[in-house]
């Protein structure tokens, strides 16, 4: 994964942002192994949703998740990619044998 290092994307008060699989990362941040597994997970996700249709199905899916919910902090982690992201981001072997489209069983309705 292409890293650049930055003080403009990710917005301040952020460390990371994957974009089209290329991880932004604000200056002097560093980057955890289990966040470098968990935007793997994400470029993997845009990778097979042709990049463009994984930032429509996020933003439509958060939006959805924010009207149930209430708050976007929520509302992000309720996003089935963020949640398999998170789920599998200390599992260093998960990407060789995740199946395509994996995120989808994270579609389930949430507490
Ligand atoms: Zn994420």
């Amino acid at each position: 994964m292409i890293i650049i290092y930055n003080n403009i994307i990710p917005f301040k008060g952020f460390r990371c942002i994957n974009l089209f699989g290329v991880l932004f990362v604000r200056k002097g941040m560093g980057v955890y192994k289990h966040t470098m597994v968990h935007e793997s997970i994400h470029t993997a996700q845009m990778k097979e949703m042709l990049y463009v249709f994984f930032y429509l199905w996020y933003a439509v899916e958060w939006l959805v998740n924010l009207c149930r919910y209430g708050k976007s902090h929520v509302a992000y982690f309720y996003v089935s990619f963020e949640c398999e992201a998170y789920r599998h981001q200390y599992d260093d072997d998960y990407l060789s044998q995740r199946r395509r489209y994996a995120w989808i069983h994270y579609l389930t309705p949430k507490p």
